[in-house]
């Protein structure tokens, strides 16, 4: 830290993403990217921006926000798009949490929330997930904070059902209880439709994993038009151009090809379903997973271990360093290819180690 750096933020530490190696090709597997390219008519739509590159973008993302109305059913004065689910997360923790309405969120969970929180000086409440990685219903109900809850949850891959959400919206009326919906596509129930219903849920979404662009950084909130009113002034008040143009058309195109990404993420929960089986029958557990990941332990192998054996064999996997989830690592569902290799290089390891 040089001498400059704020005295305000000089305990801040920083969220640690997952490895983007460059030195070699790997099966990647850590990050939750899609393993498929973009729909076509991507390609072409962004290559035909380029010329419009010398203008501003829209702030407004008149055209996204269009065709967001369009594929999730409700009015363009209730959704606002932004660089990324991250940057809705944060404008979301600058908004609608302070020393008042201090956080909530799992022990367990997206370990960007703390991050946000601490660099936006508010307090948080980590509550312990059970002891099956379940977020306790009960533990939220009229908690009297601003509520943060990843559905389905991360690493964990486990989904809460549509009517527990709705529970702790309806009990903490005088609270913002943000939903992050990152990986609802594979598998979860949407909680957008309750944005009409309830005035104090946000919802949060991304183009990063379900549609493939986590290299255009893409991402959305849904909720009552008062709430977007807000997250738009810390938005104007920050950078207001947050979406630049071939992001912005990507966008567009990818919501005019939805089919093609309904139709890969039904690809991705076939091979989930496979690989847990898989991974089943070589003595792991598997945390049962809506996500486009599964959380998995080995009975025989530690972590860390079986970490770093697969990335010697070119196959990358998520590993946490936290106690309670140390024995386990997030593995993210590619090809069926690309899932027949784990499987392979993980039954490679158990004859080197004899077992
Ligand atoms: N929420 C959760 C639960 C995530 O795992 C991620 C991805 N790391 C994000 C939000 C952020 O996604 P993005 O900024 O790519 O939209």
């Amino acid at each position: 830290m040089s001498k400059f750096f704020t005295q305000r933020l000089e305990n801040l530490v920083p969220y640690v993403p997952g490895e983007q190696p460059q030195d070699k090709k790997y099966v990647k597997l850590n990050t939750n990217e899609s393993p498929f390219p973009p729909s076509s008519g991507v390609k072409k739509a962004v290559s035909d921006e380029v010329e419009s590159l010398k203008l501003y973008s829209d702030p407004e993302c008149v055209a996204l926000r269009n065709e967001m109305s369009r594929v999730y059913n409700i009015e363009p004065e209730w959704i606002i798009m932004n660089n990324g689910s991250d940057e809705t997360l944060n404008f979301a923790f600058m908004a609608f949490a302070d020393e008042k309405s201090p956080l909530v969120f799992p022990d367990i969970t997206y370990g960007f929330y703390p991050v946000f929180a601490e660099i936006n000086h508010i307090p948080y409440e980590e509550i312990p997930l059970t002891s099956d990685f379940s977020v306790n219903t009960e533990d939220y109900i009229g908690v009297n904070k601003t509520v943060v809850i990843a559905n389905p949850n991360a690493p964990t891959g486990k989904c809460m059902p549509l009517c527990d959400i709705e529970k702790i919206v309806k009990s903490n009326p005088q609270n913002i209880v943000i939903v992050d919906e990152a990986y609802i596509d594979f598998g979860g129930e949407t909680a957008v439709p309750l944005v009409k219903k309830y005035n104090n849920l946000f919802v949060t979404g991304t183009f990063s994993k379900s549609r493939s662009m986590a290299g255009v950084r893409l991402g959305f909130g849904i909720a009552n038009p008062e709430l977007i009113k807000d997250i738009n002034t810390i938005k104007y008040s920050t950078n207001p151009y947050n979406i630049d143009r071939l992001t912005s058309i990507a966008g567009v195109t990818a919501l005019k090809e939805q089919d093609y990404y309904d139709k890969n993420c039904k690809t991705i929960i076939e091979n989930r379903e496979w690989t847990t089986k898989q991974l089943e029958s070589i003595g792991f557990s598997v945390i049962p997973s809506k996500a486009n990941f599964v959380f998995a332990k080995s009975c025989e192998i530690e972590g860390e271990k079986l970490y770093l054996s697969l990335k010697e064999k070119g196959v990358l996997i998520r590993h946490f360093t936290k106690e309670r989830i140390k024995d386990y690592n997030r593995i993210t569902i590619g090809t069926m290819e690309q899932m027949k290799i784990l499987i392979e290089k993980i039954k490679e390891i158990r004859e080197e180690m004899n077992l």
